[in-house]
């Protein structure tokens, strides 16, 4: 949600006649797109601001803002510790980021916060939602959608709803016309963004969500090829969303399914609605239901209270589950949320390393085990590019959301966006390795990544 954030928020500048600078001394504006789900990210965050500070004394017209999360949850912590910032705004306003630039630069520094998101008709200031806005994007053939904004539930160690407010999802109709609209520019890939996707519409229609018809709305517009989406909450996997999945062949065969914990005592003291035998159920209907599914996950490690015990169980079921990876995370314990305030069941440090490096082994083990078994097959993979490694390789992705490293056939280059066949040939925790056997589709954008012959 933040990367696809910080990619709107380049469009804002972008479309507002900025460019983007190649180093930050001799950047004339510096944004930060901040996230405080993490503790880390907020440390590395101020320590950044600080550094700026000389640069911005030594530069008088340079202006430095702060938008998202942190700066939604920390306008006056920021305010203080770092009078040099000349704009902070929230995650519902990023559109009015050039705007707010410009008064700071007449009127000194300003500060705009909206609790919610921008009504879809304000003809007062035009339509300068969040979500309306045009992204700069990494790659020109995939591109993400937000369909709802902030969360309804309250997990203990979550920091979002005090930050996104509550869930609104977007009319659908104006979702189908924004992957229209993304199909005609030569995107064939969609992500639909949500903190709780399986829940996206209940606010709408005040009875049921939409989310299956969405994916199948999404899969049924011309020139998607690939849908994806995250995150679906485990207590809302409905089987309707799991037969869209099954039914509609553009919606991909992965599923991102965060447990969090395997231990009935930890979830019920995240407030996370499920327990692991209905979570494994869940993924076994998922299983059964949608051929070939890579099922990936979010696993927390030291949940304030968590015992030997429970991490065990954790482990179990990470291994029953089989995962085809998993973020793993350490607890981070976020202002005003209630597992911040259970300090005195909080995990010594050396024992929560420990117990993440034990399910990094269980993890990396079932993953590896699934990659193995693909040794051998044939992948549809869209080609990404060159390798970040080794420009010689190129990088694809599988439709369960593998990175495959193949070789480009003559040394010629291929497209990015362009649909190739590759024999799987190797496997490793991370990724797979294969032979490419034909390009079958290009992208219809004009972007072409060469590759060195050497
Ligand atoms: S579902 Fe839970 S973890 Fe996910 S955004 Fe909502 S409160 Fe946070």
């Amino acid at each position: 949600m933040n990367d696809h954030d910080s990619e709107r928020l380049a469009g804002a500048l972008l479309a507002d006649g900025l460019v983007a600078a190649p180093d930050l001394e001799t950047a004339d504006v510096v944004v930060f797109n901040t996230c405080c789900i993490r503790e880390n990210a907020d440390n590395k965050f101020y320590g950044h601001l600080g550094n700026l500070k000389t640069l911005r004394e030594s530069r008088p017209g340079m202006q430095i803002a702060v938008g998202g999360c942190l700066a939604q949850m920390d306008k006056e912590r920021i305010r203080q510790r770092a009078p040099h910032v000349d704009v902070v705004f929230g995650t519902h306003n990023l559109a009015r980021a050039p705007e707010l630039l410009r008064q700071a630069a007449e009127q000194g520094p300003v500060v705009e916060i909206f609790a919610e998101p921008l009504p879809p008709t304000d003809s007062s200031i035009g339509d300068q939602r969040s979500a309306a806005l045009a992204a700069v994007r990494d790659l020109p053939y995939a591109a993400w959608v937000t369909i709802q904004t902030g969360c309804d539930n309250s997990c203990a160690f979550c920091i979002v709803p005090s930050v996104r407010g509550p869930e609104v999802s977007r009319p659908k109709v104006e979702l189908v016309a924004e992957v229209e609209a993304l199909a005609r520019r030569g995107v064939s890939e969609v992500t639909l963004l949500g903190q709780n996707v399986n829940s996206y519409g209940r606010d709408l229609t005040r009875r049921r969500p939409l989310f299956d018809e969405l994916l199948r709305a999404t899969g049924a517009v011309e020139g998607i090829r690939r849908v994806r989406f995250t995150s679906p909450h485990p207590k809302d996997l409905r089987p309707e969303t799991i037969a869209a999945m099954a039914e509609t062949v553009e919606v991909c065969n992965h599923l991102h399914l965060p447990l969090q914990s395997g231990s009935d005592a930890t979830l019920a003291a995240m407030r996370r609605g499920y327990t692991a035998e209905r979570y494994l159920r869940c993924l076994a209907e998922a299983r059964l239901a949608i051929p070939d599914l890579a099922v990936t996950t979010d696993l927390i490690v030291g949940f304030p209270g968590e015992t030997e015990d429970d991490f065990e169980r954790t482990l179990e079921v990470a291994a029953e589950a089989s995962y085809d990876s998993a973020y793993t995370f350490i607890f981070s314990p976020r202002p005003g949320t209630r597992a911040a305030a259970m300090e005195e069941c909080f995990v010594p440090a050396d024992v929560v390393v420990e117990r993440l490096e034990r399910l990094r082994v269980v993890v990396e083990r079932s993953a590896l085990a699934r990659h193995r078994d693909r040794i051998g097959r044939v992948e549809e993979v869209v080609v990404e590019g060159p390798s970040k490694r080794d420009p010689e390789v190129m990088t694809g992705r599988t439709g369960q959301n593998k990175l495959v490293h193949f070789e480009p056939i003559g040394g010629t280059g291929i497209a990015s966006g362009s649909f190739a066949e590759v024999t799987i040939t190797g496997a490793a925790r991370h990724h797979l390795s294969g032979e490419l056997l034909e390009v079958t589709a290009r992208p219809s954008h004009r972007v072409r990544i060469p590759v060195s012959a050497g």
